[in-house]
C-alpha cells in the first residue's frame, strides 16, 4: 500500500468509498438477519428499523454510483469489481427488501450495530475534514498501522456490551450499597445545561487523574502507552488503547455518572459529545478553534499531549477541559505551535493489535532504552 496522500480524480477515492459502503452495507444485512446476537439492546432504542433501512438503501446505490466512478477514471479495475461483488452480496441477501422485526432477549451480543453506524459517522464527518484541513499534510489516510488503529476501533466497538459490564463493576460494588435516591433527585432535578456541564466536569477530573496514573506508574505506563506508540495521529488513532486502559479509565469515570445518576438524557447527550470529541482531539486536522481552544480540549492541545520528544512530556493530560490541567500544573499550549513528531521514541513494542495487546504483560517495552529516574516521570 502506497504512503502516499491520495488525488482527487484518479479513482482511487471514489473506489475506496465504494468498497467501504458496500461492506458495511453486508455487514448492516447481517445485523438485520441476526439482531440478537449482533445488536446492542441499549443502542437499538436510539434507531428505529425504517432508519436504517433507509440507510443502507442510500448506501447500496451510493457504492454503487462511486463504483461506476471509480470504473471510469482509474486504470485499475480492482476496486469498482469488488465494490461491485459486495454489492450485489449485499443484494441477495435481501438488501432492498429487508425488513426490521422485534428481537428477542438474549444475555450476551455483539456490537456490529453500534461498529457500523459510528464508523460510518466518523467517516463521513473527519475523512473530510482531514482532506480540506490536514495538519500533515503528507500523511496518507493509509499509513503504515492504519490497519492495526482500525482493528482495535472495530473491537472495542463489538466488545461494548461486554467492555460496559466490566467497566460498570467498581462503582456498583463500591457505591451499590449506598442509599443515593436523594443526590440522584437533585442532579435530575438541575437545568439540563448545567446537568451536562456537570456531567463532563467531574468525568474530566476523575479521568485526569486516572490517565495521570498511567503515566506516573511504571507498570500501568506499559498498558498506556500502546495509545501513545501510534507516529500518525488520526481520526483512527485514538481507538489504539489497551484493553486494561480501557476497563481502568472508564470505570474511574463511570463512577461520577453512577453516583450522581444523571437523566437518560443528559447520558445519551455526554455519550455522545465524548465519542466525538474523543476522535477529534487525534485527528490529523491543523483546525485550531480560536480562543475555543483555551476552553475546551482540540486537535492542538491533544497532539502535545502526544508528543515524542520527552521534553514535553507530562502535559495535557485533560480529555474535556484544559483548566483542569493549569490547576494541576500540567497545561502546555504554546500559541500556534504543534509538536513536531508525536509517538514514542526507542520502545519494543511489536506491530498489531494482538501482539500489542499480550505484550505489557510480558515485558516492558521500555525497559532495556530508558533510565529507571527518566521512566518514573512520565
Ligand atoms: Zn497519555
Ligand atoms: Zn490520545
Amino acid at each position: 500500500m502506497t504512503n502516499k496522500r491520495l488525488k482527487i480524480g484518479e479513482g482511487i477515492i471514489s473506489g475506496y468509498v465504494s468498497i467501504f459502503l458496500a461492506t458495511l452495507s453486508l455487514l448492516g444485512i447481517l445485523c438485520f438477519k441476526f439482531p440478537e446476537w449482533l445488536t446492542t439492546p441499549e443502542f437499538r432504542e436510539v434507531y428505529t428499523a425504517e432508519m436504517v433501512e433507509n440507510l443502507m438503501l442510500v448506501a447500496i446505490i451510493l457504492s454503487f454510483g462511486f463504483a461506476l466512478l471509480s470504473f471510469f477514471l482509474s486504470k485499475n479495475k480492482r476496486y469498482s469489481v469488488i465494490a461491485l461483488v459486495l454489492s450485489a452480496a449485499t443484494i441477495a441477501l435481501g438488501g432492498f427488501t429487508v425488513d426490521g422485526r422485534s428481537v428477542e432477549k438474549v444475555n450476551w451480543s455483539i456490537g456490529l450495530d453500534w461498529l457500523i453506524l459510528d464508523l460510518f459517522l466518523m467517516a463521513l464527518i473527519f475523512i473530510p475534514i482531514e482532506l480540506a484541513f490536514p495538519k500533515r499534510k503528507n500523511q496518507s489516510r493509509f499509513h503504515p498501522e492504519w490497519r492495526t488503529d482500525l482493528i482495535y476501533f472495530t473491537v472495542s466497538h463489538l466488545l461494548i456490551q461486554l467492555f460496559g459490564v466490566i467497566t460498570r463493576q467498581p462503582a456498583t460494588v463500591f457505591f451499590g450499597w449506598m442509599n443515593l435516591d436523594g443526590v440522584q433527585a437533585w442532579v435530575q432535578s438541575l437545568p439540563f445545561v448545567v446537568e451536562l456541564f456537570m456531567a463532563l466536569l467531574i468525568t474530566d477530573i476523575f479521568q485526569y487523574w486516572a490517565h495521570r496514573i498511567f503515566h506516573s506508574h511504571n507498570y500501568l505506563w506499559r498498558f498506556h502507552s500502546v495509545h501513545h506508540s501510534t507516529q500518525n495521529m488520526d481520526w483512527l488513532a485514538g481507538s489504539r488503547t489497551h484493553f486494561v486502559d480501557i476497563f481502568f479509565t472508564r470505570s474511574m469515570t463511570f463512577i461520577p455518572l453512577y453516583v450522581l445518576g444523571f437523566s437518560s438524557l443528559t447520558f445519551n447527550i455526554y455519550i455522545v459529545f465524548i465519542a466525538i470529541h474523543a476522535v477529534l482531539i487525534h485527528a490529523n486536522t491543523n483546525i485550531n478553534f480560536g480562543f475555543l481552544k483555551y476552553i475546551i480540549t482540540t486537535p492542538q492541545y491533544h497532539h502535545w499531549h502526544h508528543c515524542e520528544d520527552p521534553k514535553y512530556y507530562g502535559k495535557n493530560f485533560s480529555v474535556v477541559f484544559p483548566f483542569i490541567d493549569m490547576i494541576f500544573g500540567t497545561f502546555y499550549l504554546p500559541g500556534k505551535e504543534w509538536p513536531k513528531g508525536t509517538g514514542l521514541h526507542e520502545t519494543s513494542f511489536p506491530k498489531g493489535f494482538v501482539k500489542q495487546s499480550i505484550y505489557p504483560f510480558k515485558a516492558n517495552p521500555f525497559k532495556s532504552t530508558l533510565p529507571e529516574e527518566e521512566k518514573s516521570e512520565r
